[in-house]
């Protein structure tokens, strides 16, 4: 096997790493986020012949490289086909303009791709270590659920997830507190904001250090890799030879995007990524100005899983361009904003447009979004017609869905008249009996909640 890919940190104080040792810690010492040394790269030839081949098989030449010299081809074969096994369908709404559904896993989130695959590696590096962790994990929706469903019933895995009382739906609550056993979960009367800020506090506190604990939000770089792969897909399955794509992604912490960005890096023919935000208009506003100014508190938006002030996968997306910010959302360095113009292209959906979006993708196009989708759909059509006369009609466009527009039934009845079918893994949730604690929004009161179920 090949020598480990090196995984430094985005505040350049803390020593580099390999994958599975960056996996494992989740955020680095300094309080940075692990970013590859150099981007492992995939020839146009390899990536037209994913072509013929189905996901797990594009994910296990995509992810590869990232692990290379850490796992035997065998067992990574393994956890990725145990990881995806759901369709991902890729829906034609107009000319060449498609919808990639990524929400078909159990909690019919895009969130499955990633905590599916990361929670089956860290369990396989803990079982050779002979080690437990303890992950905390803060959630704007879509997160607590996904990892506490890839994580349930795990061996060497505890899992603690905070959630803002009021942000998420009763759906999205119930797919994390119906579980149980590993899984403990605490509402908090506060914003997304505050909970990651809890999280981060205790990451950093020397006296929780023997609790082993890590993260599974997307400041793990585990959550990334698989990110990567559906764009590959996405690409194979639909582009002529020799085109570029253009994607559109629903961004809150940019961790989905980040996955698009480095596929790119990778070799990826991609024209532009299209990154979409709801009113938290943080990055558009950067990446319209040059001048960055946080976003404080974020704002209550319809796609609540994407009511984030200040994305923290930031920092990882400026250290691609050549800049430094830290963890507080200073900048020690500039990065290279005409370049990331010519790649990136940012827009801010309102409530009011994501709601008429739904609308009228329902009457136009028979299309069904969620609010989050939605602003990822607005987000391509108010690109296309800015771009109109630079694009050919038959530009390749592919946006993403990230969540089941069952999992938002007040919201999508109420706008198109449709009550959406529930999938198959939300059945029979609303019935289930809940497990979960309320703790103020108060870091000592965390840490004496943490103490009383986890002994050091
Ligand atoms: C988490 C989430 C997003 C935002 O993804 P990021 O990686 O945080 O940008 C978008 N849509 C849904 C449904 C989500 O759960």
């Amino acid at each position: 096997m090949n020598k480990p890919l090196q995984f430094y940190s985005t505040n350049l104080k803390a020593g580099t790493l390999s994958f599975h040792e960056a996996l494992l810690q989740g955020q680095a010492p300094d309080k940075g986020l692990y970013m590859p040394v150099s981007i492992p790269l995939i020839p146009i030839e390899a990536i037209r012949e994913f072509r013929q081949m189905e996901y797990p098989e594009i994910a296990y030449h995509v992810t590869k490289p990232w692990l290379a010299g850490e796992i035997p081809d065998k067992d990574l074969k393994a956890i990725i086909n145990d990881s995806y096994d759901y369709e991902i369908p890729l829906e034609q709404v107009f000319e060449r303009k498609y919808v990639m559904r990524l929400d078909r896993g159990p909690t019919a989130s895009f969130k499955d791709f990633a905590a599916r695959m990361m929670g089956r590696l860290m369990q396989y590096y803990l079982k050779a270590e002979n080690r437990r962790l303890l992950i905390l994990t803060a959630t704007s929706g879509d997160t607590g659920s996904a990892v506490a469903n890839a994580f349930y019933g795990l061996d060497d895995i505890d899992i603690v997830v905070l959630f803002p009382r009021d942000e998420v739906t009763d759906r999205q609550r119930k797919q994390m507190t119906t579980l149980g056993k590993n899984v403990k979960v605490l509402a908090l009367d506060a914003k997304f904001d505050d909970c990651q800020a809890l999280v981060k506090r205790a990451f950093a506190d020397p006296e929780l250090a023997s609790f082993h604990l890590s993260s599974a939000n997307s400041i793990n770089i585990g959550r990334l890799v698989p990110q990567i792969v559906y764009y590959f897909y996405a690409y194979a399955k639909l582009s002529r030879p020799g085109e570029q794509i253009i994607f559109s992604v629903p961004s809150g912490n940019f961790g989905d995007m980040m996955g698009g960005v480095l596929a790119m890096k990778m070799g990826l023919p991609v024209r532009k990524f299209i990154i979409a935000t709801n009113e938290n208009d943080e990055f558009p506003n950067y990446l319209f100005s040059g001048t960055y100014e946080k976003l404080e508190p974020s704002r209550n938006c319809i796609s609540s899983a994407m009511n984030v002030g200040h994305p923290s996968n930031l920092a990882r997306l400026l250290a691609l361009y050549g800049g430094v910010m830290d963890e507080k959302g200073i900048i020690h360095h500039a990065s290279d904003i005409e370049q990331m113009r010519k790649e990136l292209w940012a827009v801010s959906i309102t409530d009011e447009e994501t709601r008429r979006t739904i609308k009228e993708a329902w009457n136009t196009w028979k299309l069904l979004l969620e609010p989050h989708g939605s602003v990822g759909w607005a987000g391509l059509l108010r690109y296309l017609q800015e771009h109109e006369k630079q694009l050919a009609g038959d530009q390749l466009c592919v946006s993403l869905e990230t969540a089941h527009p069952a999992k938002f039934p007040e919201e999508i009845q109420k706008i198109t008249g449709i009550n959406p079918p529930l999938p198959k893994s939300l059945q029979g949730i609303d019935a289930k009996p809940e497990y979960l604690d309320d703790i103020k929004n108060n870091y000592a009161d965390f840490k004496t909640w943490l103490k009383s179920k986890f002994k050091l």
